[in-house]
């Protein structure tokens, strides 16, 4: 299984993009500004969507990633799986025939190109001998973490998230947790402002990280343009002993 990373940044600016990540050519974690760096043809190569939840950060590439597969012949609908409050946000503020056209009724009703499976905690979804399974996290709106096992091993990726009690019982129950992407946010001078937006800093996900049974390469995503080295530092000075890495826009992980 191989792991492109488009886009994993909290922000914006020259030479990031926000979270978006191609898992071999055909499914998606997450829709951020990361998608519009694929060539037309991997473009075309997508039929799955998994999104962590609504947050514009996530999601903001998905509806120009709708038009560009859009294609009356088409043979395979592009599946959109998230929460229920995820897919309706998306269909209530996206894809609203205001900001953009509700594509899950294009070309017709009875056979769109655009289709959206609730994909709940819990739930796992087999897509060519990859399950991906879902699982809850903690933010300021409901949102799932992933993991993703195929016959050999497991990676898995938080979405946004504070500390929380479910994602470390379902990473520890992977069979070979090789990678984890893991977001932190902010670094532990905006403590207060972490917790009020639901992310982690490194302190609380160094304290969380002690429920992990595992040993993955562990790799840091989602932080606020700039403050990337900063955070970086503090989670090694406080964990020397685990093995961190900096996400950045076109990482390759195989697993
Ligand atoms: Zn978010």
């Amino acid at each position: 299984m191989r792991i492109r990373i488009l886009g994993c940044s909290g922000g914006i600016g020259a030479g990031v993009r926000t979270s978006a990540m191609l898992i071999d050519d055909d499914v998606l974690i997450d829709a951020g500004t990361g998608i519009g760096d694929l060539e037309l043809a991997d473009i075309d190569s997508i039929r799955h969507v998994f999104l962590t939840h609504s947050h514009l950060d996530h999601v903001a590439g998905l509806p120009m990633l709708v038009d560009r597969v859009f294609d009356e012949n088409f043979a395979v609908p592009l599946t959109v799986y998230a929460r229920e409050e995820t897919l309706r946000a998306v269909q209530d503020h996206l894809f609203n025939d205001v900001i953009w056209p509700d594509f899950s009724n294009l070309p017709t009703p009875q056979n769109p190109m655009l289709q959206y499976r609730v994909c709940s905690p819990g739930d796992s979804i087999d897509i060519a001998g990859r399950r991906f399974g879902a699982v809850e996290v903690q933010h300021t709106v409901p949102s799932l973490g992933f993991t993703v096992q195929n016959s050999q091993s497991a990676f898995a990726v938080s979405g946004d998230t504070k500390r929380n009690e479910t994602l470390w019982p379902a990473l520890n129950a992977c069979d070979d947790l090789r990678v984890l992407v893991i977001e932190v946010s902010f670094p532990d001078e905006q403590q207060d402002l972490a917790v009020e937006a639901g992310h982690y800093t490194p302190t609380t996900l160094l304290a969380d990280l002690q429920q992990l049974r595992h040993e993955p390469q562990i790799w840091l995503t989602g932080m606020k343009p700039g403050e990337e080295e900063t955070i970086l530092d503090q989670v090694r000075r406080a964990s020397p002993d685990r093995d961190f890495h900096m996400l950045s826009r076109g990482t390759v992980l195989t697993v």
